[in-house]
């Protein structure tokens, strides 16, 4: 076993059984921001065999008060590429796809069946709902984070175990109703904290993918010192992974009218 992770195989709930799974995992990494920086610098440095990030924007100056693996020198970079080469510094042994394209359908259907886990790095709601629909499709967990202001929250979502994101938050809202970092503002070290929560969950799902997690959504105010847990339900009849109807990535409208 390769001694930089001595201290993680001591534990009993990784082991080297649990590295070697890690070893051999391939998580995708949606979203190279802060969120997404942050969770690809844990995982690789956990041990993870092999990550694939996706960000079609390139670095800009404002987003230095926040992001992992990217420096000043970077600006105008794509950030796919600037943390997969980060990581190659950091992690010699994992394999590293770095993928500048806005994901869409076309996207998530080719990658999201390719991978054990998917990461939250994004921005915004919608594409979440996408992701929902080709996690829940193809059976793949992912983790639901989002920071905005002083707070995050974040879920794992275990497709067939427990609530997806519309057994949570049943539609979306409209396009540009919500606040974002760019309207509302955010503190730094909100996505190092959801980074950190959003990566313990995926290596936990990753060495113990039979191991049962509570449906709970956490939430956490970093300037209020605050942290809870709500736990959350399998929505009856939700249409992603009740019905199975994945418009989101199939295109399909939502109700026939048969
Ligand atoms: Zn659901």
């Amino acid at each position: 076993m390769d001694e930089r992770f001595a201290r993680q195989v001591i534990l009993p709930e990784v082991g080297e059984e649990g590295q070697r799974r890690l070893a051999n995992s391939h998580v995708l990494v949606v979203g190279c921001g802060a969120l997404g920086s942050h969770t690809a610098e844990a995982l690789a440095r956990a041990g993870v065999g092999r990550l694939t990030l996706v960000d079609r924007d390139v670095l800009e100056v404002h987003n230095l008060h926040r992001v992992g693996l990217m420096a000043p020198q970077d600006l105008g970079q794509s950030k796919a590429v600037l943390c997969a080469n980060a990581l190659r510094h950091i992690a010699p042994q994992i394999r590293l796809h770095a993928e500048v394209v806005d994901f869409g359908p076309e996207q998530a259907s080719a990658w999201v069946p390719e991978v054990d886990l998917v990461a939250d790095g994004l921005d915004n709601l919608e594409t979440r709902y996408l992701l929902n629909d080709a996690c829940v499709k193809y059976g793949v967990p992912w983790n639901y984070t989002a920071v905005l202001a002083t707070h995050g929250m974040s879920m794992p979502i275990l497709p067939g175990k427990g609530p997806c994101l519309r057994c949570l938050f049943p539609e979306p809202p409209p396009t540009g109703s919500l606040p974002t970092c760019a309207t509302a503002g955010i503190l730094g070290p909100v996505p190092m904290a959801l980074a950190a929560l959003q990566a313990a969950a995926a290596l936990r799902i990753l060495v113990q993918p039979e191991m049962a997690m509570e449906a709970t959504l956490i939430q956490c105010d970093l300037w209020g010192r605050s942290i809870d847990q709500v736990p959350v339900e399998r929505a009856q009849g939700c249409p992603t992974c009740g019905r199975r109807d994945f418009v989101f990535l199939d295109g399909r409208p939502q109700d026939t009218g048969s």
